[in-house]
């Protein structure tokens, strides 16, 4: 190789980019995202540049193309962007960790293995991972505003190479030298499908050429980044079928850009509907991961899991690339992007439950989720019992007409028809509202006109447990013992009750029933029906100890 000046890696780089290569990613097609995404920055620094130096101007047709060649087993990712000089070349590429690299080997060294992929992020070597798929990688490039062209050469080893080159524009090719077991990433298919996952959105056109044609690779609206003024509704729907696969229109979009502490876009929907699959589905919320636009992951946990019908994308600038799984699980800025997001949803759900009718649409897709989150979220438990809607006692029941929303009710509504002396809010729960609006349990309340809230849902027979008070007012559950009813005088007629007789049938029944009860007592609940179960005071809910029961416990 004449003219080709040989640079050794120091010894102690050499080292560490075997370390990089073998235990950076688990995944090995995230060489592409790297480069892809190297092409998209270097993109943006011409476009940046270009506007103090118009010789440096952006071609209009700038993108990003990956060419691969089955035949010759190469594999080139080309770009339109600021290139790099040879002095760039050497500091770039042939200085692994630029910030250091005596510092990042002695922090690499004593790094926990699960901190090293954190540790090299923060370092940026994305670049090497090339040297996962290849044998030899070749650069080539020309600096935006010059003449001039380098090749830069290494196999990933000890050393590299410069020599001079020719580009007939400014850019960079990169050039992998496919490895004998790496054969899928020459495959235009494969390639498709990697950019499809991981960079979809970057604001860069990224082809592939395949039978000399180049096919379009990304999506290439980062949409997210746009203002609310750039877009248009269509744009937001599309975007929103996109991702949920629905065909109708959200419920809620919410837009906004986070700056300050922590800088982050979001883009995030509320369904218009429940989608087909929702029950069966993981309980994970499945809000996409992006840094700098290109997608990292969809469970990062960024909503908690009673939020999990929102979808949508979160895109930050505050963590590299290169994230790690124990990362994301460790990382404070990914706690606060979840804390930040949570609140902002929440303030939405608290904003939109003043258009009563609209709302209704909302919970009845969505509401046994979100009552999921008075069960299991301390933090946010009576925010959320203070959104909820249900079904009552003094209310009709299966009311589908535009009047529905009036036979919904809130707890703050129900403690506001509370009678004088009543302390608590009823309920009943059971497996279905029809069922629960005609029970016998009922009688005695309704008699007396105090309200009943009816839950009939699973999740309902665990929050009420757990929520135990709303407003000072305790929830008890009207078949837990004797419910408090002598206090409330009977409204209107009932029939007539003879207390003496209770003293002959009670202890007959006791003698029937034996040990399948634990007690029998007179009770004010029935007006018409001659007996009801009760659960003792202290006891488990009865739809609860039905549940437990199913589900072998
Ligand atoms: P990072 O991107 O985190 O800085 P990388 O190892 O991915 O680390 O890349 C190292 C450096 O090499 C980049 O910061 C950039 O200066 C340079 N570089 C890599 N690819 C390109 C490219 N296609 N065009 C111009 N410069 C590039
Ligand atoms: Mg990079």
């Amino acid at each position: 190789q004449t003219g080709a000046e040989q640079h050794e890696f120091s010894a102690e780089v050499g080292r560490l980019l075997d370390l990089v290569v073998h235990s950076l990613y688990s995944e090995r097609e995230i060489f592409l995202r790297e480069l892809v995404a190297n092409a998209a920055d270097a993109t943006d620094k011409r476009r940046f540049e270009a506007l103090t130096d118009g010789a440096r101007a952006l071609p209009d047709d700038a993108k990003i193309r990956i060419n691969p060649d089955k035949d010759a087993r190469l594999l080139t990712i080309s770009d339109d962007g600021s290139g790099m000089s040879r002095e760039e070349l050497v500091s770039n590429l042939g200085t692994i960790a630029r910030s250091g690299t005596r510092a990042f080997g002695k922090e690499l060294e004593s790094a926990r293995p699960e901190d090293k992929p954190n540790l090299i992020g923060q370092f940026g070597v994305g670049f090497y991972a090339a040297f996962m798929v290849a044998d030899r990688v070749e650069v080539v490039s020309r600096r935006a505003g010059s003449d001039d062209a380098w090749r830069w050469t290494s196999d990933g080893k000890g050393a590299y190479t410069i020599e001079p080159a020719a580009r007939d524009k400014a850019g960079t090719d990169i050039t992998l030298h496919i490895k004998d077991d790496a054969d899928e990433f020459l495959e235009p298919w494969k390639l498709q499908e990697i950019i499809r996952k991981w960079a979809d959105h970057i604001s860069w056109p990224v082809t592939i050429l395949k039978d000399d044609a180049e096919s379009p690779a990304n999506e290439g609206t980062a949409l997210w980044r746009k203002s609310k003024s750039e877009l248009t509704e269509d744009q937001i729907n599309d975007f929103y079928r996109h991702i949920t696969h629905n065909f109708d229109t959200p419920w809620a979009t919410l837009h906004w850009r986070a700056e300050g502490t922590i800088e982050f876009s979001a883009l995030l929907f509320i369904p218009g509907s429940r989608p087909f699959e929702f029950g069966e589905q993981s309980r994970e919320s499945k809000i996409r991961l992006h840094v700098r636009r290109m997608f990292i992951t969809d469970d990062a946990m960024l909503l908690p899991s009673w939020l999990r019908f929102v979808q949508g994308v979160v895109d930050t600038e505050d963590l590299p690339l290169n994230v790690s799984r124990e990362m994301l699980q460790s990382t404070p800025v990914l706690a606060r992007i979840r804390k930040a997001v949570t609140g902002r949803v929440l303030n939405e759900l608290k904003s939109k439950s003043s258009d009563a009718e609209s709302f209704l649409k909302f919970w009845e897709n969505f509401g046994s989720v979100v009552k999921e989150g008075i069960w299991e979220d301390a933090e946010h438990r009576t925010e959320l019992a203070g959104l909820a809607r249900f079904r009552s006692s003094v209310l009709p029941a299966d009311e589908k007409s535009e009047e529905a929303a009036k036979s919904w009710t809130t707890l703050a509504d129900y403690i506001s028809r509370m009678k004088p002396d009543q302390e608590a809010i009823y309920y009943l729960t059971g497996d279905n509202e029809e069922v629960l609006a005609n029970s016998p349990q009922l009688e005695g309340f309704r008699a007396r006109g105090i309200e009943v809230l009816l839950l009939s849902e699973p999740v309902d027979s665990f929050w009420p447990d757990r929520l135990t008070s709303f407003d000072g007012k305790t929830l008890k559950s009207v078949t837990q013992g004797h419910a408090d009813l002598e206090t409330f005088p009977v409204e209107g007629e009932t029939a007539e009750g003879d207390a003496a007789d209770l003293d002959i049938l009670i202890p007959a029944l006791k003698d029937a029933l034996g040990s399948e009860v634990s007690d029998i007592r007179g009770t004010d609940r029935l007006v018409s029906s001659a007996v009801v179960l009760a659960a003792p005071e202290h006891g488990m809910d009865l739809q609860m100890a039905k549940l437990m029961r199913r589900s072998g416990q």
